[in-house]
């Protein structure tokens, strides 16, 4: 459907003139009309809606890249209750525990040095003894193996932990992390930035209040970065909403996020494993409240790690013009909780999935220059 046929609606659905309007000026949402994308629209007219503004910012392009995962431990110094993957330091191999050498991570990148990766992703549990000069070293490393390689590491979880272990402020980690060779962050550890849903699923690790300064501070340092949210938990609808607002404040200030990053809850194997997952029309219109709402952060991206291929492809014509990347069977955060086991996608699959939906691939790199 075409956003000019959406008119049929206007008198059965509340404010959708109002709505139409601001996504064709690109004004920013308030909260109630986000909860009218959620509750009182039907999903065939929030789809129009995303379709339009994802139309008018990348027409009909779908970006994807070449990427490797390093996960470097799963020992972890918090126990988030909707997380599978990290394991309590004291915990051993048998019981699933990881705890990579540098050699170790050198013997991964070399297996991968042949396949024109553009960027290798670095996120893991909160290490309980590695310090700061372990973190930089690491990069180092990647560096002098794949030189000229994208390097988009640590969540600001990870380096709200290195600031509080070394006593030194977040950015001073930001600027060591950059002199080592940080050219991005990931978005990860943001859940759900309401402090009390943090305190219930995430008690313990850095406050969102530190997660939006370490990125607002990485932005002002010229450090682009991503922005999650994990949805589908023990949050409400205003709480997601509220948490697009926080993010699209810090981008109306900073302009620094590239791509936001909706992260469907997964319920396998953790302390929340209790609560159903989110279906698929759920994850579809959330993608394109995503999409509306953010209106300020140019990409909007699907981990078909994460949600399943078909859902990845079919949230293309929600408002998603990206994709991600190949993994080469790099990441196991999802494959934990319950998703694609042993992840993996040439660059000829990626393209093929893409324009199964008419859209048309393009390989990027991580600040999404067509390559
Ligand atoms: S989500 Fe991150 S910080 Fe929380 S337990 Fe898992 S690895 Fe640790």
């Amino acid at each position: 459907m075409k956003i000019e046929e959406l008119k049929k609606y206007n008198e059965q659905l509340p404010e959708l003139h109002t709505v139409i309007e601001a996504v064709q000026k690109s004004r920013p949402l308030t909260l109630e009309e986000g909860m009218l994308l959620y509750k009182n629209y039907p999903l065939e007219v929030v789809q129009t809606l995303a379709d339009y503004r994802r139309e008018r910012l990348h027409g009909k392009k779908v970006f994807y890249n070449r990427n490797i995962h390093i996960e470097p431990t799963n020992k972890c110094v918090y126990a988030c209750k909707f997380c599978s993957f990290y394991r309590s330091p004291k915990s051993s191999s048998e019981e699933g525990v990881w705890d990579y050498t540098f050699e170790d991570i050198e013997e991964i990148l070399e297996s991968h040095k042949t396949q024109n990766l553009t960027e290798v992703h670095i996120t893991g549990g909160v290490h309980p003894t590695h310090e700061l000069d372990w973190w930089t070293e690491l990069v180092r490393r990647v560096k002098k193996i794949l030189p000229g390689i994208h390097v988009k590491a640590y969540t600001a979880v990870e380096i709200a932990f290195m600031a509080k272990q070394e006593g030194i402020s977040f950015k001073q980690v930001l600027l060591e992390l950059q002199k080592a060779g940080v050219d991005s962050l990931p978005g990860g550890g943001a859940e759900i930035l309401n402090s009390e849903v943090r305190k219930k699923i995430a008690g313990g690790k850095a406050p969102s209040s530190h997660w939006l300064e370490i990125h607002k501070t990485a932005h002002e340092l010229r450090i682009q970065s991503n922005a999650t949210m994990l949805y589908g938990h023990v949050e409400t609808l205003e709480h997601r909403l509220e948490h697009m607002i926080e993010i699209r404040e810090l981008q109306e200030q900073t302009d620094g996020f590239n791509a936001f990053i909706p992260l469907k809850y997964r319920n396998v194997n953790n302390a929340l494993s209790h609560i159903k997952e989110t279906q698929e029309e759920d994850d579809l219109r959330n993608f394109a409240v995503s999409r509306l709402m953010v209106q300020n952060i140019k990409h909007l991206k699907a981990y078909w790690v994460m949600l399943g291929i078909e859902t990845a492809q079919k949230s293309l014509s929600y408002g998603v013009d990206d994709l991600d990347g190949t993994i080469s069977d790099t990441t196991k955060i999802y494959s934990m909780a319950g998703s694609i086991d042993h992840p993996a996608m040439t660059v000829m699959q990626l393209k093929q999935i893409i324009e199964n939906q008419d859209f048309i691939p393009v390989e990027r790199d991580s600040i999404y220059n067509p390559i």
